[in-house]
């Protein structure tokens, strides 16, 4: 049967020609800022904020299970805290009962984590196991070439020990149509200082080179970036935690006018970053290093275009209905989302698709013909779709703060 189209009215509905009141939609959007249709689902949000699905441009979906781990208080390279990291994943019998859970269950701890904070997308650095392509609970972007970092080119990188692969070759074998992710200038040392420049020798710096974490680049680094094309992940909270710094975003932003469109944020894996997205985002925003105006392309149109995801990022007619509802929090909708926690997550839809929702959005899963189930997040009741429920309660990892009735 077919789904009935959703109309959401009385919102806040971000689109990228302003800020709209109404969106219509099936698995794509219908139409914005217009009446519901004869025959619409029709739900009257009371200011809420729809936003596109986040894209969250950094994550290791397979590492969110273990929470923070480090030997010493400051790294000055992401390098040493690998060094580190080797000898514990080896001997300490908590890491190794992390690594014994099954990949499956690992990556959908991942997904999980991306989907209850408002992402209907994720880039994933790492190969693309065959468990993301099908029933992954947010989509993956599948078009990619990566390598770990110039660090890490011969070593383990992959959950079934794949290395981290000779950038070199990668590059060059990924399509230019295609982005190119790699982790660079991970720390404050000069090694990673002068990784820019050695990715420049290399000729593997590219239009479509999506460099993560960029922490040791000075301005100058950051404008030949942008000029070639080229555009950033920054992770603040996987850095803060790390290397006591992260990448200068406003001295950038003063430094190279382009920049705007070519920083994007991403959470990295629970190892070293934030709890999830919104997590990260409200870390950005309360250390003084963006505006919550600026937090909002970050996590939509600037991913989108960097990751080549033409359908990605925007509330537009005739585009996927991948929707984010969150509670109004604050007058602008931008400041709702850094204030937002899971618990204001109202719907999260992918491909028009609830997984999601408030319970007084429960008729959103009635249009769409498919049984939802009553959960607690973070202590508030929510639904979520039947089949996600079940999922959840078959994996043997127990997300923190998901509790699923019995
Ligand atoms: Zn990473």
């Amino acid at each position: 049967m077919f789904a009935q189209p959703v109309a959401l009215r009385h919102a806040q509905v971000v689109t990228d020609r302003g800020i709209a009141t109404a969106v219509r939609y099936g698995t794509n959007v219908l139409s914005v800022d217009t009446a519901p249709s004869p025959g619409d689902h029709v739900v009257d949000l009371d200011d809420a904020v729809v936003l596109p699905g986040l894209i969250n441009a950094h994550d290791h979906l397979e590492l969110n299970h273990y929470g923070r781990l480090k030997c010493r208080p400051v790294y000055g390279n992401a390098s040493q805290w690998i060094d580190d990291m080797r000898p514990r994943l080896r001997n300490d019998p908590s890491l190794q009962c992390g690594q014994a859970f099954r990949l499956a269950d690992r990556l959908f701890i991942g997904g999980l984590k991306n989907l209850l904070s408002g992402v209907t997308t994720v880039a994933h650095h790492n190969p693309l196991y065959p468990e993301l392509r099908f029933r992954f609970p947010v989509r993956v972007v599948r078009r990619y070439g990566w390598a770990h970092s110039l660090g890490l080119q011969h070593g383990a990188a992959g959950a079934r020990g794949e290395p981290g692969g000779d950038v070199v070759a990668r590059f060059r074998a990924t399509s230019p149509e295609h982005p190119f992710l790699l982790h660079l200038a991970e720390g404050t040392d000069q090694a990673a200082r002068d990784e820019l420049g050695q990715l420049e020798r290399l000729g593997c710096l590219g239009e479509n080179s999506v460099l993560v974490h960029g922490v040791g680049l000075s301005d100058a680094d950051w404008c030949r970036v942008v000029r070639r094309g080229a555009g950033l992940v920054w992770c603040p909270a996987s850095n803060l935690f790390l290397l006591g710094q992260t990448a200068p975003i406003r001295q950038f932003r003063d430094a190279c006018p382009m920049s705007r469109t070519r920083i994007c944020l991403g959470t990295d894996s629970r190892v070293t970053g934030s709890f999830d997205l919104l997590d990260e985002l409200r870390v950005a925003v309360e250390a003084g290093l963006m505006e919550p105006a600026e937090a909002l392309p970050m996590v939509t149109t600037n991913p989108a275009r960097m990751l080549r995801l033409p359908d990605a990022g925007r509330i537009a007619t005739g585009l996927k209905a991948d929707l984010l509802v969150i509670r109004r929090l604050a007058d602008d909708p931008a400041a709702s989302l850094i204030a937002a926690r899971r618990r204001d997550v109202l719907l999260v839809a992918v491909g028009g698709r609830p997984l999601v929702a408030d319970p007084e959005l429960a008729g959103v899963f009635a249009a769409h013909r498919h049984p939802a189930t009553l959960v607690r997040i973070d202590g508030a009741v929510k639904l979520l779709d039947a089949g996600l429920a079940r999922r959840i309660q078959r994996c043997a990892i127990h997300e923190q703060g998901v509790e699923c009735e019995k």
